[in-house]
C-alpha cells in the first residue's frame, strides 16, 4: 500500500515552505513546513513541556515538540491566506437572486485567549446579484478564517465582510453555533453551552428575510 498525505496551504503564501518526505512502512507523508519556524516552535515547545514538569528524554515526549510545531502552524495557516482570493478564484455571473445557503459548515477554531479549540457550526447565505461563487468557496473562506487565533464573534464578522465586499451581494448572512473548550475544560466548566453568534448586512436586515433564513437552517432536510 502507497498512500500519499499532503497538508499543502492553497493561496499564496508570502512563506518559504520547504518540503518533508517521511517515509516507512510503505507511508509516504508529504508535508509543507517553514523549517526555520519548525524549529524554533520545536525549541521553545521543549521548553514549555519542561517548564508544565514533564520530562522531555521519555519516549513518549520524543516527537511531541515537533508534532505540536506541525498541528500548530497548520491550525494557524489561515493567516497565510487570503479569503477574497478564494471566491475571487470562482465567480460566475449568473441571474439567479434568491437565497443561496450553505449550513451545517463544520468550524474548527482556536480562541485568541486560552489558544484552547472552539468548535461548531457555521451556516452562510447570500442573495446575489448578479454574481455567484462556488458553494465550496464559502466552506473555504470559513475555513481561512477559522484557521487563526480568534474570537467568534469576530470570526463570524470577518466571514460576513469578506462575502459582502467580494461578491457584492444583495446580503449576507452568518450565524455561528460553537462550543469553546475554555469554557468546557477549565473555568467554568460548562460541559454543553452553545454560543451564538450572527451577523447580517442589506436584504437580510428585513426580518421577513432574516426569519426565511433562520428557518432554513434550523429545519432538517437531509
Ligand atoms: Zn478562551
Amino acid at each position: 500500500m502507497y498512500f500519499l498525505e499532503r497538508l499543502y496551504f492553497n493561496t499564496n503564501y508570502n512563506m518559504e515552505f520547504s518540503i518533508n518526505e517521511t517515509e516507512n512502512k510503505g507511508f509516504t507523508k508529504i508535508e509543507k513546513f517553514n523549517q526555520e519556524t519548525t524549529e524554533e516552535l520545536m525549541f521553545h515547545y521543549k521548553k514549555v513541556l519542561e517548564l508544565l514538569g514533564e520530562d522531555v528524554n521519555r519516549e513518549g515526549l520524543d516527537k511531541t515538540p515537533l508534532r505540536v510545531a506541525k498541528a500548530m502552524q497548520f491550525l494557524t495557516q489561515g493567516y497565510h491566506i487570503k479569503p477574497e482570493d478564494i471566491l475571487r478564484s470562482a465567480m460566475f455571473k449568473e441571474d439567479y437572486r434568491q437565497m443561496v445557503i450553505v449550513k451545517d459548515i463544520e468550524v474548527y477554531s482556536m480562541c485568541e485567549h486560552h489558544m484552547l479549540p472552539f468548535v461548531g457550526r457555521a451556516h452562510v447565505a447570500y442573495i446575489p446579484d448578479g454574481t455567484i461563487t462556488g458553494l465550496s468557496k464559502i466552506a473555504r473562506v470559513v475555513d481561512a478564517f477559522a484557521r487563526r487565533l480568534q474570537v467568534q464573534e469576530r470570526l463570524t464578522t470577518q466571514i460576513k465582510d469578506c462575502i459582502q465586499d467580494t461578491l457584492n451581494p444583495l446580503g449576507v448572512a452568518v450565524v455561528i453555533e460553537a462550543q469553546h473548550m475554555c469554557m468546557s475544560m477549565r473555568g467554568v466548566q460548562k460541559q454543553n453551552s452553545i454560543t451564538t453568534t450572527s451577523d447580517f448586512t442589506g436584504a437580510f436586515e428585513k426580518v421577513a428575510t432574516r426569519e426565511e433564513f433562520i428557518r432554513l437552517i434550523s429545519t432538517k432536510t437531509i
